[in-house]
């Protein structure tokens, strides 16, 4: 007797990424390889589907469903449970449900896929150079989106109706460009425009190629991107440059460039495996590259630095603008100093106007500003230290299950973190919360993230410092959410814990420029023991002051010589040190005066400042343009210092109390006196970031003998220094220590809104 097939009926609920992903035309077509019959749909929370059929092709189709998932869609989890069969005659594509209170994952924007590439460069092909081209694999998502579920209505593309072409690829689910939300062309879709510095339209048939004539011809343009406006001028036009700089009033903060391919990337720096991989990735980010001598990107786009920000074209629009072009291309945010990026043309217009001298515009609306994401691979595992396109609004994952809080992160490079379930959303990097402006781009973002992810916090965490933007806007929801306030530097370490997945304690080293510490004064130089219940701080460098408070910060000469009268007293003034030739002799008074009586001259433990002494001290940077220049370059200078070998300066710790201080006046003493006997900038840099390494290894095996604690977590924008943290990485893990360092998160400010997040989530259990 012939076996009778059994019929199955199969409810699935998928959910993570799976939407604007083409992940229900991938449904589609596995259901009819298998003759599966039953329907597919988007809801508010995942993608359901009920396919029958006989029970062994059923198996096929569950194991190829998790298996073979298109490249942009993310399944974080499927739930699978079967029924007795019904009539399905066919498969069909179910219409979007939107359910209240529900939500799901969205999707960062995508870099340009290979296809759409092709397309965008065959002179056949009905979407030839047109620099709106995406399909489901690629293209914008969320700067877009304004509500899920993710449907051409819910985008800004809903003012563009498709032409008959794109609307039968768009109801094909065998089509490539099935439901891609944003799909257009040439007839239908967004356009470009070239406009003057006035905004007035300037006719060209061709506007890309004319902007790619005006950058070759040494101008500036203003070009809208994905998530905002990019000013952009040749890189090897040394001109433009400078020229970009002065208008901008930036004369050393490094600028990014974007180059055509990996062969010219390769032209300019030295690109590793990994970091072609970073470079070519989806997320497409800006990564920091050994920059090599002999490359044509002039000097004065990154000025004293060994590394360049590089990207690729992400666009179809930059791949048309730089792949004729072939010179690499500068690209920094649109915006004047620390305003956020300008993403709106008029708003464009306003604000870059005496910048741009040209604007290349287009009538597709952004939603999110969002600027390009900066990464780095430091010893073959990526970190981040800008996160925005392409990550962002892709959640962290949490070790536990979550309530829904808000953190509200801290002054610069803000960020937000909101979690719910066993996610921890974090804003794209909003920038530095000092004006108005950014603060309204927190305040927009922050209601978008809420109404996407459907957040209703029940506690708002923040920083001690009651001067940041971000903990007034805290405090002010007072009576409204329980206010959970988080050390800064704690706050780092949980961060970089979550980010790690780890709960169990860690000895954590935070360190940066500039924290609010629980006793009041400027915290940076600390060692912390910390779970998410708490921390004990226990040690730290030894307090010194910072002459004139925030200003000094600016300067750090004046911090370099503010610690010299500390430590080593007003005789070493009369050493005829470099530095302090070119300093006034006023205030060198005041800053004596400041030191002595203590007034304006707050007391700090900051690791940062004392690199800035260090730079300030030995001549590298005595005046900054843009943050932690000083320690940058101090950074850029120690790998030329080889003849320090593995040699390091002397220093103390004394223990008060269960806390190590690291005292400093050893280490004062004997740069001096290098300096006096000749010692270059760069070995005396070089000596200087072995004792900080060496330092921090000394008081984590203090530490260890006390607690037990084998596992060092490392934080905070110090961090950002590649030598040290290959140094201190390469100490501790000899003294047999596991070390946790960022992975998904900025170790700078920009990880703090995580730290706070998950610190909260424990207080209010
Ligand atoms: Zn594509
Ligand atoms: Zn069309
Ligand atoms: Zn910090």
């Amino acid at each position: 007797m012939a076996k009778v097939a059994t019929i199955e009926l199969a409810r699935i609920s998928a959910w993570g990424v799976v939407q604007g992903v083409g992940f229900r035309p991938f449904v589609y077509r596995l259901a009819t390889k298998y003759e599966l019959k039953g329907w597919v749909c988007n809801t508010s929370e995942d993608v359901k589907i009920e396919v029958q059929g006989e029970s062994k092709d059923l198996q096929h189709f569950l194991k190829e469903l998790q298996e073979n998932v298109p490249p942009q869609a993310r399944i974080e989890g499927i739930s699978v449970t079967y029924h007795p069969p019904t009539d399905y005659k066919a498969f069909e594509i179910g219409h979007s449900i939107a359910q209240e209170g529900k939500y799901q994952l969205v999707s960062p924007d995508i870099a340009t896929c290979q296809d759409c590439r092709r397309e965008v460069f065959d002179a056949a092909d009905r979407r030839y150079h047109y620099p709106f081209t995406n399909c489901t694999n690629c293209g914008p998502r969320f700067t877009i989106i304004q509500d899920i579920p993710y449907d051409r209505p819910m985008t800004t593309m809903r003012s563009f109706k498709m032409c008959s072409e794109c609307q039968a690829e768009y109801d094909d689910p065998l089509n490539r460009r099935f439901h891609a939300q944003p799909n257009a062309c040439p007839k239908c879709g967004p356009q470009l425009e070239l406009l003057d510095a006035r905004g007035e339209h300037i006719s060209s048939s061709d506007p890309i190629a004319a902007a790619r004539l005006l950058l070759q011809d040494g101008r500036i343009v203003a070009l809208k991107g994905l998530g905002g406006f990019l000013l952009t001028c040749n890189a090897t036009d040394n001109g433009a440059v400078r020229a970009l700089r002065q208008r901008k009033k930036r004369p050393f903060k490094p600028f990014a460039v974007m180059v055509a391919d990996i062969a010219e990337a390769r032209k300019n720096c030295h690109v590793s495996e990994q970091e072609e991989k970073l470079l070519l990735s989806p997320q497409s980010p800006i990564v920091l590259l050994r920059w090599q001598s002999e490359s044509r990107v002039c000097q004065s786009v990154a000025p004293n630095l060994k590394y360049l920000g590089v990207m690729l074209p992400y666009t179809p629009l930059h791949h048309t603008l730089i792949e004729e072009a072939g010179a690499p291309l500068v690209m920094t945010s649109g915006n004047l100093s620390e305003e956020p990026i300008a993403k709106d043309n008029d708003e464009a217009l306003r604000r870059l106007y005496g910048i741009a001298d040209y604007f290349l515009v287009h009538n597709r609306d952004i939603y999110a500003r969002y600027d390009d994401s900066v990464a780095m691979v430091e010893r073959d595992s990526v970190q981040i230290t800008r996160r925005a396109r392409g990550y962002a609004p892709y959640p962290i994952h949490l070790s536990f299950q979550a309530k829904q809080v808000l953190a509200c992160g801290a002054e610069q490079k803000t960020t937000f973190c909101l979690t719910r379930d066993n996610y921890a959303f974090i804003s794209q990097h909003i920038g530095d919360l000092e004006n108005l402006e950014t603060m309204e781009h927190f305040e927009n973002t922050l209601a978008l993230y809420r109404e996407l992810f459907r957040i209703r916090p029940e506690a708002v965490a923040y920083d001690l410092h009651l001067e940041y933007l971000s903990t007034k806007y805290a405090l002010g929801l007072a009576g409204r959410f329980k206010l959970v306030p988080v050390q800064h530097h704690y706050a780092h370490i949980a961060s970089c814990m979550a980010d790690n997945g780890v709960e169990t304690p860690v000895i954590g080293v935070s360190f940066d420029g500039t924290g609010y510490g629980s006793d009041d004064h400027i915290w940076g130089g600390e060692f912390l023991v910390a779970d998410y219940n708490g921390f004990k701080r226990v040690g730290h460098l030894e307090y010194l002051p910072l002459p004139g408070g925030e200003a000094a910060i600016k300067k750090p000469y004046r911090i370099a010589l503010g610690y010299l009268l500390k430590l080593l007293g007003e005789d070493s003034l009369k050493a005829g040190l470099p530095f302090l030739k070119q300093t006034d002799l006023v205030e060198i008074d005041l800053v004596k005066r400041q030191v002595q009586t203590g007034l304006n001259s707050p007391l700090t433990s900051s690791m940062g400042r004392l690199f800035d002494a260090v730079s300030a001290l030995i001549n590298v940077r005595g005046e900054i343009d843009y943050e932690g220049q000083a320690a940058v370059e101090l950074e850029m200078a120690a790998y030329d210092g080889s003849e320090a070998g593995n040699s390091s300066y002397p220093y103390s710790i004394a223990e008060w109390d269960d806390v190590s201080v690291v005292h400093l006046q050893e280490l004062f003493s004997a740069i001096l006196k290098d300096m006096l006997q000749g010692v270059s900038k760069a070995n005396i840099s070089a000596r200087f970031h072995n004792t900080v390494a060496k330092m921090v290894c000394e008081v984590c095996q203090e530490v260890s003998r006390s607690t037990g604690i084998k596992q060092v977590a490392l934080s905070g924008g110090v961090f950002q220094n590649r030598l040290l943290l290959r140094n201190v990485i390469a100490l501790l893990e000899s003294a047999g220590f596991s070390v946790l360092t960022h992975r998904q998160v900025p170790c700078n400010d920009g990880g703090i809104s995580l730290g706070q997040a998950v610190v909260a989530n424990f207080a209010i259990i």
